[in-house]
This record gives structure tokens, C-alpha cells and sequence, in this order.
């Protein structure tokens, strides 16, 4: 009998592919993936149980999650003639997204370097991807660029995560505001890091027919819930309806988020901090000897070390104990390029200290 090999039926370009990866982080200051480092105080985590032991699950959960649709349109102020769309976190909406469009030949744009998942779901999907470099300098949109490579491929949709990662800054609003006048498709502006940006596309939904903004519980503190939500027209949102799974939001996520969304000024003081945190962690930073750390608007910092000693830095970062991101070999625009989540002030002080250490010790 003939073995079926997975090579015989696995389309290439999911062959081609590696999965996402994420290292263990057992043990280690885990400032590696943009997770809020604050948790609830104990009297918060006694109500919220108490509400998930009514929990039922041995039911199939609210299909649309009526009520906690309600909480966000409240939370998020989210317009009111817009449509509402969840996903099992916002990478299930890129997906949901990439998946209505998918057809040979036809293609997601996206600036680089910026989310992973963009690409990485494009190419599974069968879609092509045009990546358009930011500028070397400050990361910022390279118009005359975008707005050529629009003309010539003709994307389906376009995603821009504003503020971008892994470089933290926010595209000018003007600027993303040409790329929606001219797109020929859809335009996603993917608002992850809302929570610690100046500014919003939310408002500027109604204006347009072809802007969906995406956002996430994700960085707000809430990664462990996967709940994403994607906002736009409605006839462009009921055709997505179409394939999101029935039952994509778990009951304890709906109970979970809804209860959090109850309790927005924490949250808010919570990104609050935050945001004071990492204007404190940028400027020591910038204060190490051959360190380069460029602005956010996230709850990341993207800094450059000196050339050529990334991948050293951030190994002896998690000797030290403390796990980042190395981006170095990620895009041509990284070279020697670490991202650091903004943890509390304790963490973010040990993560310096193993930094400054790191830098002094020769090669
Ligand atoms: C983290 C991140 C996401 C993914 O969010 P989830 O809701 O956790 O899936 C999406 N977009 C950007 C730009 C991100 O950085």
C-alpha cells in the first residue's frame, strides 16, 4: 500500500510556511509580547469569579454575544450606524477578512515592516502580498510608494496597524486618509495599541465605505480572552458575518469581558501608567551608550543596538532572566533592532539594568 505523504496533498505555500513562533518564557520577566504586566486587585478577582460560576457551560454560548457587543459599543464609543463584527482575538478577523477575498491573483498590501500575521495569513490564503518599505529614518509611511504600488496591484484590502508594530509609531492621519480615498478595495486600519495612542480612525467609520477599524481586548490587559472586534459598514459586515463560526466566542470570554469592560477605569488607569512608564523606560533607553530608541505610541519600545550585537544583547538579556523580542533578522528596516514591552516599573528597571550590563560586556 502506497504511504499518503504530507508533501502528496499539503498545498506549498503552507509547506513553505513556519508557524508562529512563541518561546517559553518559564520563569523569565516576559516583556516579549506587548501583554499588560498588571493584574486585578483581589476583591475585582472574587466578583469576577463569582460571575463565571454562573457560567453555563454546558451550553453553546450567545452565537452574537448581544451583551457584550452592548459593552463595547459603550466602552469604546464605537458610532452608532457602524456594524460590529467579533473574532476569537483580531488575528481570527485578518483572517475572516483575507478569507472573503482570497481569489488567485488577487492581492493584501501592507507596509513593512509591521504585523506578521498580514502576510503570514495571505499567504496561506492563496492571496499575493505587497509589502511597501517605511522609511529608513523614522518608519513612516513612504506615500509616494503606497499610493504607486495601490495603482499597480489593485489590493483587495490594505492593512495598517496604527500605531504599527514592531516600530511603535502612528502613521500620519493625513496620509492614511489618501490611502483610503485612493484604495480600489478595502482598507483595515488595525488599532491593537488604542489603548496608548493620541489618535483614532473609530470616529472617521461612517465617513467611508471601504474602512473597517479593527481592535483588540488584547493589549488593554485582556490577552488571555482572544476577543477582537472589527467595526464597519453594515453591508460590508454582514457579508463577513457569513464566515465567522457560529460559536467563535467562547462563553467564558463573553462573561470574562464583559465584567472587565464594567470596570473601564482601571483598565484606563492601568494603560495610564503604562504610557508614563514607557516615556520613562524610552528616555533611559536613549540614556545607554550606542542605544537608539524611537518613539511609541504603543506599549512597546523598538530600539537599535550597536551594529551587529542584537543577537547577543538579547541572549544575554534572557541569561539575565528577562525575554524580549528580537527583530534583527526580521526586515532589512531592523537590522540590530530589539522590541521591549513596557512591563510595571520594577520589571522595566531590571530589564535595564540587565541591558546596561549586557552593553558593557565585550563580544
Ligand atoms: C497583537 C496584535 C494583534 C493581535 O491581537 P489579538 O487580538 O491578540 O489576536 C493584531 N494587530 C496588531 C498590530 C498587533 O500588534
Amino acid at each position: 500500500m502506497a504511504t499518503i505523504r504530507p508533501a502528496d496533498l499539503i498545498r506549498p505555500e503552507i509547506r513553505a510556511l513556519q508557524a508562529y513562533p512563541v518561546p517559553d518564557a518559564r520563569g523569565l520577566i516576559k516583556l516579549d509580547a506587548m501583554e499588560n504586566p498588571y493584574v486585578w486587585p483581589d476583591a475585582l478577582r472574587d466578583e469576577w469569579l463569582a460571575r463565571l460560576r454562573e457560567a453555563p457551560l454546558n451550553r453553546y454560548p450567545d452565537p452574537q454575544a448581544s451583551p457584550l457587543k452592548a459593552r463595547l459599543r459603550q466602552a469604546m464609543a464605537i458610532p452608532n450606524d457602524a456594524a460590529l463584527i467579533l473574532g476569537n482575538g483580531s488575528d481570527e478577523l485578518i483572517q475572516l477578512v483575507i478569507l472573503a477575498l482570497a481569489a488567485p491573483g488577487r492581492t493584501v498590501l501592507a507596509p513593512e515592516p509591521s504585523f506578521v500575521m498580514y502576510r503570514m495569513i495571505a499567504d496561506f490564503a492563496g492571496m499575493s502580498f505587497a509589502g511597501v518599505p517605511l522609511r529608513d529614518d523614522d518608519f513612516s509611511l513612504d506615500l509616494t510608494a503606497l499610493l504607486a504600488t495601490l495603482e499597480d496591484r489593485q489590493p483587495a484590502v490594505v492593512f495598517l496597524a496604527y500605531p504599527n508594530n514592531p516600530t511603535g509609531n502612528r502613521f500620519a492621519p493625513e496620509e492614511v486618509e489618501r490611502i483610503i480615498a485612493a484604495a480600489p478595495g478595502l482598507v483595515v486600519v488595525d488599532e491593537a495599541y488604542f489603548s496608548f495612542a493620541e489618535h483614532s480612525f473609530l470616529d472617521s467609520v461612517p465617513n467611508h465605505d471601504n474602512l473597517l477599524v479593527m481592535r483588540t481586548v488584547s493589549k488593554m490587559g485582556l490577552a488571555g480572552l482572544r476577543l477582537g472586534l472589527l467595526v464597519g459598514a453594515p453591508d460590508w459586515l454582514a457579508e463577513l458575518e457569513k464566515l465567522r463560526l457560529p460559536y467563535n466566542i467562547n462563553v467564558l470570554t463573553q462573561i470574562s469581558a464583559e465584567f472587565a469592560l464594567e470596570h473601564t477605569a482601571l483598565l484606563a488607569e492601568q494603560a495610564r501608567c503604562i504610557r508614563r512608564d514607557r516615556e520613562l523606560l524610552g528616555k533611559a533607553l536613549n540614556a545607554l551608550p550606542g542605544v537608539t530608541a524611537y518613539p511609541s505610541e504603543a506599549n512597546f519600545i523598538l530600539f537599535r543596538t550597536p551594529p551587529g550585537s542584537a543577537k547577543r544583547v538579547h541572549g544575554a538579556l534572557r541569561e539575565a532572566g528577562v525575554l524580549i523580542k528580537d527583530l534583527s533578522r526580521a526586515h532589512a528596516l531592523l537590522n540590530d533592532c530589539l522590541r521591549v514591552t513596557v512591563g510595571t516599573p520594577e520589571e522595566n528597571q531590571a530589564f535595564l539594568n540587565a541591558l546596561a550590563q549586557a552593553l558593557r560586556e565585550r563580544p
